[in-house]
């Protein structure tokens, strides 16, 4: 057989195997999701930044400003402060800035607390050039979402 037959018969077989592949494709279920029109929703196990978690009853942060979750993180992304207000024995939560430009997301920190008081927000689709945008005010965050 002819060069010339032999590439008109290997071209039309990988026409038909191309085109059975893009109509058996065309028949499935569309799976690509259409960002940012619909907003996947993150799977339980997701880790995003950290974040506060509320009383469920008051919104007040759970945190009682141990320190754990500060010194437990290797990378210092973390800076708690509190301040005992008068006639009470419990330090209050005043101040919770996460540095989201050093955390690795290794989880110690969510690890290291005793008190449920933080956990991984399922926040994705950060996106700046600033790096000051990834400095996060956890309290003032945790007050916007109550
Ligand atoms: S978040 Fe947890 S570990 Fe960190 S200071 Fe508050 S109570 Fe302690
Ligand atoms: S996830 Fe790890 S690196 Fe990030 S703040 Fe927590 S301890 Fe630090």
């Amino acid at each position: 057989m002819s060069d010339y037959w032999s590439d008109v018969i290997n071209g039309t077989r990988s026409l038909v195997i191309g085109m059975n592949i893009t109509v058996r494709e065309l028949f499935k279920p569309v799976i690509t999701e259409q960002y940012p029109h619909f907003v996947p929703v993150m799977t339980p196990r997701f880790r995003g930044h950290i974040e506060l978690i509320g009383n469920e009853e008051t919104g007040l942060p759970n945190c009682v400003v141990c320190g754990m979750c500060q010194r437990a993180c290797p990378s210092s992304c973390i800076t708690v402060a509190g301040e005992k207000p008068e006639g009470s024995k419990k330090k209050v939560l005043t101040k919770y800035i996460l540095d989201f430009t050093k955390c690795s997301l290794c989880g110690s920190c969510v690890e290291s607390c005793n008190f449920n008081a933080i956990k991984f927000s399922h926040d994705y689709n950060l996106a700046s050039t600033r790096k000051e945008d990834y400095i996060f005010d956890l309290v003032k965050r945790l007050e916007e979402q109550s």
